[in-house]
């Protein structure tokens, strides 16, 4: 899944209104913020598949234990979490992220092949969504569209950058899923990695837009 995970990071923000969006998306997006540098140091490998059955299984996840399997999902999200705790002393935030690192799992479970180890080693599972584009494309739309509505319902904007800033990084989002779906084929994993590390660019994005967004006063 891709903005899928964005989505649920937006729904979190009324439950954790102090954290900001960038690191409700970083949360959300944690074990594919690890993933590249795991694929770049080649201790996991994806291969590209030319002519897939839909294009959302283009990439074939030969091997991912350190990042995709559940059990390192629940460590990364128990880290993520101490490390967020001590930097803010705010549990109910630090809980929250680590439920986001665990959703990306999940998430990626409904829609993966059965590719997803649940430990290192072990069994591997996959609901297996993205045999239907359409199916993967309406889901997916519509947690994208609920998490803004969520989003904007807790928040307003204080300025230009809050408003149009917000709507140019969703527009954004949506247009890199899109590229996904009609574009063509990576052409090499390497290739997949460095996009993957540029992508992280719009975590900054999150982070700033955010800021220039306030928590609407209850009405
Ligand atoms: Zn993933």
């Amino acid at each position: 899944m891709f903005i899928g995970h964005t989505a649920v990071a937006m729904a979190a923000k009324p439950i954790a209104p102090r954290t900001s969006l960038g690191t409700l998306f970083t949360a959300a997006m944690l074990l594919d913020v690890i993933w590249p540098i795991l694929l770049l140091t080649g201790v996991e490998r994806v291969t590209i598949d030319p002519h897939p059955e839909t294009p959302f299984l283009t990439l074939d996840f030969i091997s991912y234990p350190w990042t995709h399997s559940l059990l390192m999902a629940c460590v990364w999200g128990a880290l993520f979490e101490a490390g967020y705790f001590a930097w803010r002393r705010d549990r109910r935030a630090a809980g929250t992220i680590a439920v986001l690192v665990v959703s990306h799992w999940v998430l990626d479970w409904t829609t993966h092949r059965p590719d997803l180890p649940l430990y290192p080693g072990g069994p591997k599972v996959g609901l297996g969504l993205w045999y239907s584009t359409w199916g993967t494309i309406v889901v997916e739309t519509a947690m994208f569209f609920v998490g803004i509505g969520i989003y904007l319902r807790f928040t307003q904007a204080r300025d230009r950058i809050g408003s149009w800033g917000f709507w140019l990084l969703m527009a954004l989002l949506y247009g890199a899923y899109a590229s996904l779906v009609v574009g063509p084929p990576p052409p090499s994993a390497t290739a997949v990695a460095w996009s993957s590390i540029t992508g992280l660019l719009l975590l900054f994005w999150a982070a700033w837009v955010d800021r220039h967004r306030a928590a609407r006063a209850p009405a």
